[in-house]
């Protein structure tokens, strides 16, 4: 069995998957929350859901209450069953640059690049650790959102600023999503019939974080986030690109410093800032269509048009060798209107949806451009356990 593990400062969200003829299957999956501040325990078996008020003061009282409960619903005989966990890692830096097995020397690394996340590495190094000591016969992996991005060239990841912040600092553009990349890259390749290093593709993953990948023979060439997941698209939440001397502006203006600003940026931007009601898509849109709100409306048409930017940008590094447009996550997979005003907006390429396949209901993958589209697009559904869990088989 591998262990698939997401996991936060307070948080561990986890996937169990039994290994069948070298085919995952997933057995249940589950959160740990309130980690710290008292301790709550979801567990789903289909469509069975069990729930546990255990107190958790650390990583490592939530790991073992989870392996108490597994073995419970006889999920697991012992802990020797469990024979892998693949971590999620948000930033791997530039030193990883492809899945690892958490060795003490990647862990290094994994710390090392706190100071480029220190709202997510953490929490995983801490989860890491803690498993380590429940599990100690597993093998540990760690998968980098930032590592599929490792294959672009300079010339995509370097900001226009003093060399010296790159060369002495690390900034530079890193890239996120890198797992949902990878996953969509190896499935669009799959339905595409092609061989994965002649696959180009514009990938569009729109959840509550929301960027895009520019994959150009099978490899990311560009993405929209940068040194942090705050650039490139408006988010739920987050603004995307912006002046950056606004935050000298506003600072003067509220009075607040740059944290309280950038914070601003990261929280109370996005679909929530320009819509005034929510940072969820789906209230975005109902308020749009059915109410007709303006605000909602606006921020309908900013949040579209930003994405329909990137792919004629993209579209460009691919020299107009687009062999599809992919949509995914929760927006990209779910959200007809959203695909709709997207490709609407493109006015320089022949890209025309079918607007009955973009409503129709669909299990993992549908094709739902028209006949007529020069370029193909996709809604495809992204499962970054499911990749996470084939990386960790690689190590086993
Ligand atoms: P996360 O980045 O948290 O993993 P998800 O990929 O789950 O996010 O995406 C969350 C977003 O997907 C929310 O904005 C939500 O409104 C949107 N979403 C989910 N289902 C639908 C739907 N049926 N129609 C429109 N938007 C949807």
């Amino acid at each position: 069995m591998i262990l698939v593990v997401n996991a936060g400062s307070s948080s561990i969200k986890f996937k169990l998957y039994k290994i069948e003829n070298k085919t995952p299957v997933a057995l249940v999956e589950g959160l740990a929350e309130r980690i710290a501040v008292d301790g709550a325990l979801t567990i789903k078996r289909g469509e069975d859901k069990y729930e546990y008020k255990d107190q958790y003061d650390n990583h490592l009282m939530a790991v073992n209450s989870i392996l108490k409960h597994f073995k419970e619903l006889e999920v697991i005989k012992n802990e020797n069953d469990i024979k892998g966990i693949g971590f999620r890692v948000v930033h791997g830096g530039d030193k990883i640059v492809k899945t690892v097995e958490l060795t003490e020397e990647n862990k290094k690394a994994v710390e090392d690049n706190i100071k480029l996340a220190p709202l997510h590495n953490p929490g995983a190094l801490t989860a890491i650790n803690a498993f380590q000591k429940g599990l100690p016969n597993a093998k540990l992996v760690g998968c980098f959102d930032t590592s599929f991005h490792q294959t672009m060239p300079k010339k995509n990841y370097l900001y226009s600023v003093p060399l010296k912040w790159y060369e002495n600092h690390k900034v530079r553009k890193y890239g996120f999503h890198g797992i949902s990349f990878d996953y969509i890259t190896h499935k669009s390749s799959e339905v595409l019939n092609k061989k994965l290093e002649d696959t180009n593709l514009i990938i569009c993953h729109l959840g509550n974080g929301a960027s895009m990948c520019c994959v150009k023979n099978g490899k990311s060439y560009d993405t929209t986030m940068g040194l942090t997941p705050l650039a490139g698209l408006m988010m739920g939440t987050r603004s995307g690109d912006i002046d950056s001397s606004i935050l000298q502006y506003m600072a003067k203006e509220l009075n607040l410093d740059i944290y309280e600003l950038t914070d601003i940026l990261n929280k109370q931007s996005g679909l929530l800032g320009i819509s005034e009601i929510s940072s969820d898509m789906r209230d975005v849109s109902n308020a749009a269509l059915n109410d007709k709100n303006p605000k909602a409306i606006s921020a309908l048409e900013l949040y579209t048009q930003r994405i329909a930017e990137y792919i004629i940008k993209f579209a460009n590094h691919l020299e107009g060798k687009v062999d599809a447009i992919v949509f995914t996550a929760g927006i990209g997979e779910n959200s007809i209107i959203t695909r709709e005003l997207v490709i609407d907006k493109i006015k320089i390429l022949n890209i025309k949806l079918d607007s009955s396949l973009n409503e129709q209901n669909y299990e993992d993958y549908l094709e739902i451009s028209s006949q007529n589209s020069d370029i193909k697009v996709y809604k495809i559904r992204t499962d970054e356990e499911l990749m996470i869990c084939k990386e960790t088989i690689n190590f086993i």
